[in-house]
This record gives structure tokens, sequence and C-alpha cells, in this order.
């Protein structure tokens, strides 16, 4: 029965690659949506804008304020050039290896599966990746997988990309399979953010295929608002808990979007309820386009502290960054 549940998931059409395909990719058609009048000022971009309906209804109607449109809305700001916002802010391209592997950190490698997401971050450290180059490919699967045979101090691989809940459950479960039967491999995780936006992502050919699974799986959502967690949301995570998988939350600190106290302490509270458990509170990387989103790190201790003062310990996320060349990501403390 395991094998059968891995080896052939559904592979009728599905109704969340229909509602990707219906996303809202003009922001003039987003704006009258949310009766928006006039549309605020945009600007056309490579790293175009993709809303899914299902998040676009968790925004409030007439507000070009809304956090959730913030993430996503291209905003002329992204064309200001910033001399510290570079293409490849975190080293992600000096440490990789064969086969679309990014090896940063003793035990951990992460797979750039593919460029496709289903929501279009504005603050997307990855948005200039050169994915076409570097990600993982059928045609290259074999060598990741050989590079990842051949090293066996890899315990964990996390699935990354883009999205990797982007792929079909066909592809997608038979590379999991193929990668938890090297004997060093511990665990897997799988960092997403389309059960977010996209809760009828978590149908029941994904949850039977993750329940079968043979090894423990990690699934980091990212969840940056108290507002992006609604019902379906909440019946969604239900449902993948159901599966076994551990369910973690990273979010980014954004200005206009979370970067203050109450709002945090809201996400933290509206997760717990959720079944997830925050994990990482991560500063912005600065990627070119993104300085509007730049949160000084005072102010982030200071919504740090305030956490740990209402909080169990268990709500409070570790407030981290990613600097390139080191050998974690930095904690930050004070
Ligand atoms: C963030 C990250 C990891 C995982 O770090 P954890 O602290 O284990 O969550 C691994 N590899 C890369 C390249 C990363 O950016
Ligand atoms: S879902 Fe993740 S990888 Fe995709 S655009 Fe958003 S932040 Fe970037």
């Amino acid at each position: 029965m395991i094998a059968e549940a891995l080896a052939a998931p559904d592979t009728s059409p599905s109704d969340w690659m229909q509602q990707l395909r219906e996303a809202f990719r003009q922001p003039s058609a987003l704006a009258a949506y949310l009766g928006l009048d006039p549309v605020p000022p945009h600007v056309e971009d490579v790293f175009s804008m993709r809303v899914p309906r299902a998040y676009a209804q968790r925004m409030r109607h007439g507000d070009p304020n809304d956090p959730l449109l913030r993430q996503v809305w291209p905003a002329p700001a992204e064309h200001v050039a910033q001399p510290d916002y570079l293409d490849d802010p975190v080293g992600d391209l000096a440490r990789l290896r064969e086969g679309g592997i990014i090896h940063k950190y003793q035990g951990r490698v992460l797979l750039a599966l593919t460029g496709t997401c289903a929501v279009h971050c504005r603050y997307c450290f990855r948005r200039h990746f050169p994915y076409a180059d570097q990600q993982v490919t059928p045609a290259r699967w074999e060598q990741t997988l050989a590079t990842l045979r051949a090293d066996s101090s890899i315990e964990e691989v996390i699935l990354s990309g883009g999205d990797p809940l982007s792929l079909s459950d066909a592809r997608l479960s038979v590379w999991m399979q193929e990668l938890a039967e090297i004997p060093h491999l511990r665990r897997l995780r799988i960092h997403t953010r389309q059960p977010v936006v996209l809760p009828d992502r978590v149908d029941e050919a994904l949850c039977d295929w993750l329940s079968a699974f043979p090894q423990p799986i990690a699934m980091v959502l990212h969840i940056n608002h108290a507002q992006e967690i609604d019902e379906p949301l909440r019946q969604a995570c239900k449902r993948l808990r159901a599966t076994g998988v551990q369910l973690l939350n990273q979010a980014v600190l954004l200005a206009g979007v979370n970067a203050d106290a109450a709002s945090q302490r809201a996400l933290s509270i509206a997760l717990f309820d959720a079944g997830v458990v925050p994990y990482y509170l991560h500063m912005l990387d600065r990627v070119r386009g993104a300085a509007h989103f730049e949160v000084s790190e005072e102010t982030a201790h200071k919504i740090m502290k305030a956490l740990r003062h209402s909080l169990p310990g268990y709500l409070v996320p570790r407030l981290a960054r990613e600097d390139a060349g080191a050998p974690s990501k930095t904690l930050l403390v004070g």
C-alpha cells in the first residue's frame, strides 16, 4: 500500500493547478477586484505580479496599505537604485555544487527544485536567482542524487525553490522517494508558501503520499501576517498535520507589513491556533528591489523584547539574519 500511494499519485487535472492559472497577473485587475480607485502606482518588471485569488480574498477591500497587498504589489520603489542591495545577497551562488545543490551549512543541503511560485513576493531574496542554469531538473536529477549519495555528511535535504509544491505530486513524490532511499539521509524538509496562498494545494493526493512517506518530514510554511491565516488555511494545516508532517513557520520582518510587536504577537498566536510553531523571524535579505521593506535591527530587538515579555517561549520565533559566508544563520539576541 505504501509503495502504491507513493508511486501512483492522483494524475487527474487538479483544481489547484487551475487556480494557479487563474491567479491575478495584472495590477489593474487586482486593484479593480479590491475596489482601489485610482490604481496605486506600480511598474512592469520581469519579476511580474502573481497573486492567487485565494490569497487576494484575504486582503481588505479598498485599502491600498493592506499588509497582504503590500507583499505582492510591484511598487515603483523597487526600481530606485540602492547600492547595498544585491542580486545574490546571501551568497548562494558561491555555494553551489553540481546538480542544483546549495551547500552552506553542515549536514544540510538545499535543492532549488523549481523557479516557479504560486505568488511573487516582492521581498524575495531569490527574485534574481538564475533558475534556468542552476535549478534541479529531470535531466540533472541523476547527477543531483549521485552528489548526495557520495557525501555521507548530509543528513537533511531541504526542498526549496521557488516553491517545491509548484511541482506535480507525481514528480515531487518520486524525487522525494529516491532521496529517502539514501541511507545517510535522516530527514527531509520542505520550504513552501503554497499551502498559505493556495490552501487547495493541500488536497487528497498530496496528503496520501505524505502520509505514506517513510521518513520524517518538516514543512516550513512562510506566513508573515495573522491576516493570512483564514479558515481554509487552518483546515489545510490540519490536513497536513494529520499526515504526520511537522509544521513550522518562518516569517520575514517587513516594513509596512508586520514590523511591530502587536502584528508579531497576533501572528504567533494565530500560528499556534493553526497548529504551526514559529521557527524563524528573518531580517530582510538585502536583495535588489526590496529596500522599501527594510526594518532596523533596533526596531527588531524592541519587537522581540515585547514578544518575550508577552508570550510563552515556544511562541517566540528566533530572530535571524543570513550572512553570506557564515557557518549558520546569525541569531540576533538583545
Ligand atoms: C536557511 C538555510 C538552511 C537551513 O538552516 P536552518 O538553520 O537549519 O533552518 C540550509 N541551507 C541554506 C542554503 C539555507 O539558506
Ligand atoms: S514563495 Fe518564496 S521563493 Fe516564491 S517568491 Fe515568495 S518568497 Fe520567493
